[in-house]
This record gives structure tokens, sequence and C-alpha cells, in this order.
């Protein structure tokens, strides 16, 4: 393996607004601060495979408006492959509309905009990147039936598959079957199984028992779980100073799949996609807040061994 991702995946442009207080229906305010940048699962977790080392490619869609110009060059900067990104006429690149208020609390509006576009014949052009690659990470930001395909294009290469099922909706055992990583956090893997997240136990027992190969439980503050078969081991977080938690997840699963793109065993990927995440959240916003390998290595001197 020589490290490479195949990211099937959403591109957003976010736009974010900062307000003292939500709007009510039919009010006109005037927010303090405006901002754009990239985001969208695929998007993040990409950026954050590409920055910790991995050679990272995407498949995805862009709409034909100045985003999309836009997210081109700042993929280049991210040294992340284009080549499988087609730009769809006359629709919008895919936009998330986030209001912050005053407390931290947002609401959001995602426009999918081009991600709906991306089908199987996308897919069936670009079979020379999942040829190529050796991680292939998905999300559900983009049809299910492109997931779909994208899966089958992988087992068909032998690769190994993660799969993050966000936003949850409803799975089929077939696509299960063919997942090697199931990644989900506690509302997912609540929505999933139907179990309640506060019951460790019950919860692990019925992640274990889905048809894919393994699971990985990200679990907030409390760090994660990996579950194999009868195997379940919780790894703790690491004690940071949160400030923002927001990309924490997309963190997690690009530092994961960078690891096990060049051969590391999974239990190590998760230790160390746990210290990167742990890192993300120590920064503002959330492709913005997406270490290097490099401040990943500073990280470790100030932490000794023990973040090893
Ligand atoms: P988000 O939606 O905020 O991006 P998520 O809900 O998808 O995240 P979480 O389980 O909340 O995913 O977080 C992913 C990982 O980030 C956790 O497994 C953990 O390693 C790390 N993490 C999250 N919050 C903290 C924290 N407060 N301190 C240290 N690490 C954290």
């Amino acid at each position: 393996s020589n490290g490479s991702v195949l990211v099937v995946g959403s591109l957003n442009m976010d736009l974010v607004a900062q307000v003292q207080d939500m709007p009510r229906i039919g009010e006109t305010i005037i927010g303090h601060s405006f901002d754009r940048m990239m985001g969208g699962k695929g998007a993040n977790q990409a950026v954050a495979a590409a920055r910790l080392g991995a050679r990272v490619a995407m498949i995805g869609c862009f709409g034909s408006d100045a985003f999309a110009g836009d997210m081109r060059s700042i993929l280049a900067k991210e040294r992340i492959e284009t080549d499988g990104i087609r730009t769809v006429e006359n629709v919008s690149t895919g936009t998330a509309m986030i209001m912050v208020d005053r407390h931290g609390d947002n609401s959001i509006i995602v426009a999918p905009g081009a991600n709906r576009y991306l089908g199987p014949d996308d897919i069936e052009r670009h079979t020379e990147l999942f040829e190529s690659s050796d991680v292939v990470v998905l999300q559900l930001e983009i049809p299910l039936e492109t997931v779909l395909h994208s899966v089958a294009a992988a087992r068909r290469f032998g690769k190994t598959v993660v799969f993050n099922p966000a936003p949850m909706q409803g799975l089929s055992e077939e696509l299960l079957r063919d997942i090697d990583y199931l990644i989900l956090n506690e509302v997912e893997a609540e929505e999933l199984t139907g179990a309640p997240a506060s019951e460790f136990d019950t919860l692990a027992k019925r992640l274990a028992a889905l048809p894919c190969k393994h699971v990985v439980l990200t679990l907030g503050g409390d760090g994660a779980a990996y579950i194999s078969g009868s195997e379940v081991v919780r790894y703790p977080a690491m004690k940071v100073h949160a400030v923002d938690t927001t990309g924490a997840g997309d963190s997690f699963i690009g530092a994961f799949a960078s690891r096990l793109a060049r051969g590391d065993d999974a239990r190590d990927a998760v230790k160390y996609a746990i210290k990167v995440a742990a890192i993300t959240v120590t920064k503002l916003g959330a492709q913005a807040a997406l270490p290097t390998e490099e401040e990943t290595k500073q990280f470790d001197l100030l932490w000794g061994a023990e973040s090893r």
C-alpha cells in the first residue's frame, strides 16, 4: 500500500454568518460577520487525510458557479486530485447556510445542489481512481445508489471500504456486509441499532452483531471504541481544552483512513485518529482546524510518550 485514499462524497461551500440572536420568521437582522469556507463531509474528510500525508483523490460534483472555481483551487492547495470532480451545468454547488448566535448555537440549511447529481456513471468513469487507491471513504451526503455503486467498485478491486453513515438513513444488510470499517458517532449508532447511547454495553453488542466487518464508534469527549466480532476495546479521548468540536468527526475519519491506507493496524489507526481529533477540537472551525502531520508531531513532543 502507498497511502492512497479515495473519497467519494460531498463538496459544499459553507456560508457562515455570526448573529446576536437568530432571526424570527419574517425578521431581517444585521449580522456581525460573514465567512465562506469549503465544507461538506466528503471534502472535510479528504482534507483531513491529505494534511496528514495521504495521497488523496476525490470523486464528486460541483455546480456551474463561482464557488466551484474557488473550491477547485482550495483542493489543489491541499494537494487533492480533482480529476474525478465533475461540473454539473445549471445547478448550484452544494452550500450550507449557517447562522451562529452569541451562545454558539447554530441553525443550518444545507442545499445539496450538485451533490445530488453524483451518479453511478461518475463512478464508472473513474474506476482508475478506485484501482490506484488503498482505502475508499464514503458518507451519505450523496445519493445512496452512488454509495452502493462505489462500494461495489471498491470490492471489485479488493480495496478497503471505510463508511461513515452520516446523515443516517436506513441501511441494507447487503450494503453493510461489504463494509470493512463502519465509523459512526453515538447519535448515528442509536439511530442504526435502536439501542440508547447511555447503555454502552447494549449498544456495543448491537453494533457487533451488524454484518459489517469492524465498527469504530466515536464517543465525543469519551474517546472511541473499536468493535470487531467479540472484541470491544475502548480508547479514552485525549484531555485537551476543547474550544470548538466542529469537524471532530471528519477529522477522526480522515486520520483513520490515512493510517489504514499506509497499512497500519486498525487499532493504531484509531489511537492516531483520537490524537488528531483532539488537536482539531482545540481550534475554531472545521477545515481550518484540521492539523497537518507536522502539527501532530509537535503535539507528540508537547505531550511526551503518553500521547503515542
Ligand atoms: P462533530 O459532529 O462535532 O464533528 P461527531 O459527533 O461526528 O463530531 P464525536 O464522537 O463527537 O464525533 O468526536 C469524534 C472524535 O473527536 C472523538 O472520538 C474524540 O476522539 C474526539 N473528540 C471529540 N470531542 C472531544 C473533546 N472534548 N476532547 C477530546 N477529544 C474529543
